[in-house]
C-alpha cells in the first residue's frame, strides 16, 4: 500500500488496536470503520480467537506441514459454505482467486475467463487494475462483461464459446468509487445457467464479503451456489489465511493442481479461523452486522440531512459505500472524512467501509455523534470546499 495515495489527514502508520478502535503512531485513537479493509470482523485483538492462536504458535506455527487445525478448518467450512465439498489454504485474497482461475481452467481443460469491468479480484498479472508491469499475453484470455447486465454477459459467453472455462463474479459490485450494486437475482441465475449449459466453473469471489453477509455463502441471498469460491479478509478477524472452496466437479482438479506457498500452511491463522466461524455462527454474526449497518447508515444520512447536505450509502448495509449525491472530484467527501478523523472516526469515502461485531449501539452511537459535528464543521466551511 503506497501511504501517499491515502488523502492528507490521514494516519499512516499504526500502533494498534482493540475493539472498534485503532491508534496511530501518534497515539491518536480512532472508531474504525474500515476493519483493517475487512479483516476484521469481530473487532481487533477479539480474545477468544488471540487465545485459539497464541495456543498455537506457543506450540509452533510455521511446520513440516500443516496442523490438525487445517483438518478441522477444512470440515468446518464444509460443513458452514453451502456449494463446498472441499478446502484448499493459501495466505492472500490475490492467491485465493488465482487458485480459482487455475482450478477452473484445470477442471475444464479449456481458457476463456470471464471478468465484470471495474471488478477487482488482485494485485497479480491476470487481474490487477494497473496495467504497469503487465504484458497483453498475461490478459490474453480474459473477457470482459459489465456487472449484472445480462446481455454483456450472454455477449461474453458467446464470444469464448467452446473455450469457456470459468465466469468469475463478486459478491455484489463494490468497484473503487462507484455506487454499489447487489446482484440481481435474473444475473445470478443467467451466470448460472451459461456456466452449466457450457460446463463451465462460476467462480465467486467472496474475499470481500464472505462471512459478513451469508455464513452459507454470499451468494445465497440470491438463491446461487458457485462452482469455485475464494476468501480471505474476515475468514480469521486479521490473521493472514485465504481458502478457496470448491464442489465435487472440481474436487479432482483441486487434487492436480500445483499450487502452494512457503507459508500457507501455518497453524495459528487456521486456529483463529476455526474460531472466528464458532463465534460467527453463535452470535448470528451477519444479522448483527446488518443491524449495526443500519444504525450507521441511517444515522449518518441524517445527519447529513440535517446539515443540508444528501449522503447515500449504497450496497450491503455491513460493507457500505458512502457517497455524497453531487460531489464529483470527492471533495465533499474528502472533507467530511478529515473532519471525522480530527473527531477520532475512521471512515473512508471512496471504498466501501465494513462493519464489525465489535460495532455495537453504543459505539456507532459515539461515532454518529462525532460524525455530526464533521458534518456541521463542514457545513460551515461548504464554500470554502465546494
Ligand atoms: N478480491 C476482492 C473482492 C478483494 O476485495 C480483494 C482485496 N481487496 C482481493 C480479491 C485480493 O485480496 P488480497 O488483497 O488479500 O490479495
Amino acid at each position: 500500500m503506497r501511504a501517499a495515495a491515502v488523502p492528507a489527514g490521514y494516519p499512516q502508520f499504526f500502533a494498534g488496536g482493540e475493539g472498534a478502535r485503532v491508534r496511530d503512531v501518534d497515539g491518536r485513537s480512532y472508531i474504525d470503520f474500515m476493519c483493517s479493509w475487512g479483516p476484521i470482523i469481530l473487532g481487533h485483538r477479539h480474545a477468544e480467537v488471540e487465545a485459539a492462536a497464541r495456543a498455537q504458535l506457543d506450540a509452533g506455527d510455521c511446520l513440516d506441514g500443516p496442523t490438525e487445525h487445517a483438518v478441522v478448518l477444512a470440515e468446518k467450512l464444509v460443513a458452514t459454505i453451502l456449494h463446498a465439498d472441499w478446502a484448499l489454504f493459501q495466505k492472500n485474497g490475490s492467491d485465493a482467486m488465482t487458485t480459482c482461475v487455475t482450478l477452473a481452467r484445470a477442471g475444464t481443460g479449456r481458457r476463456k475467463v470471464l471478468v465484470a469491468r471495474g471488478a477487482y479480484h488482485g494485485a497479480v498479472p491476470w487481474c490487477s487494475p494497473s496495467l504497469i508491469g503487465v504484458t497483453a499475453e498475461d490478459r490474453a484470455h480474459l473477457l470482459h462483461f459489465t456487472y449484472n447486465d445480462i446481455s454483456s454477459l450472454d455477449a461474453a459467453v458467446a464470444e469464448a464459446g467452446e473455450d469457456l472455462a470459468a465466469i468469475v463474479v463478486s459478491a455484489f459490485r463494490h468497484d473503487l468509487g462507484v455506487r454499489q450494486e447487489l446482484p440481481t437475482r435474473a444475473f445470478a441465475q443467467a451466470a448460472r445457467a451459461h456456466c452449466d449449459r457450457l460446463n463451465a466453473a462460476l467462480v465467486l469471489d467472496d474475499v470481500r464479503a464472505g462471512f459478513r453477509l451469508n455464513l452459507g455463502g454470499s451468494w445465497e441471498n440470491v438463491g446461487v451456489r458457485p462452482d469455485l469460491a475464494g476468501y480471505s479478509k474476515a475468514i480469521a478477524n486479521g490473521w493472514p489465511l485465504a481458502a478457496v472452496t470448491g464442489n465435487a466437479r472440481f474436487r479432482a482438479a483441486g487434487e492436480q493442481v500445483f499450487v502452494t506457498g512457503s507459508f500457507w500452511y501455518g497453524g495459528a491463522p487456521m486456529a483463529a479461523a476455526v474460531k472466528v466461524i464458532e463465534i460467527l455462527e453463535r452470535e448470528n454474526g451477519p444479522a448483527r452486522l446488518e443491524a449495526a449497518g443500519k444504525r450507521f447508515a441511517e444515522g449518518v444520512t441524517g445527519s447529513a440531512a440535517r446539515h443540508g447536505f444528501e449522503v447515500s450509502l449504497s450496497g450491503p448495509p455491513a460493507i457500505p459505500l458512502m457517497q455524497f449525491n453531487d460531489d464529483p472530484d470527492v471533495r465533499l467527501g474528502e472533507a467530511l472524512c478529515r473532519e471525522a478523523l480530527a473527531r477520532g472516526v475512521y471512515l473512508h469515502n471512496k471504498h466501501n467501509m465494513f462493519l464489525s461485531l465489535a460495532h455495537t449501539d453504543s459505539v456507532i452511537d459515539e461515532a454518529l455523534d462525532a460524525i455530526d459535528k464533521a458534518f456541521a464543521a463542514l457545513a460551515r466551511n461548504r464554500t470554502a470546499v465546494a
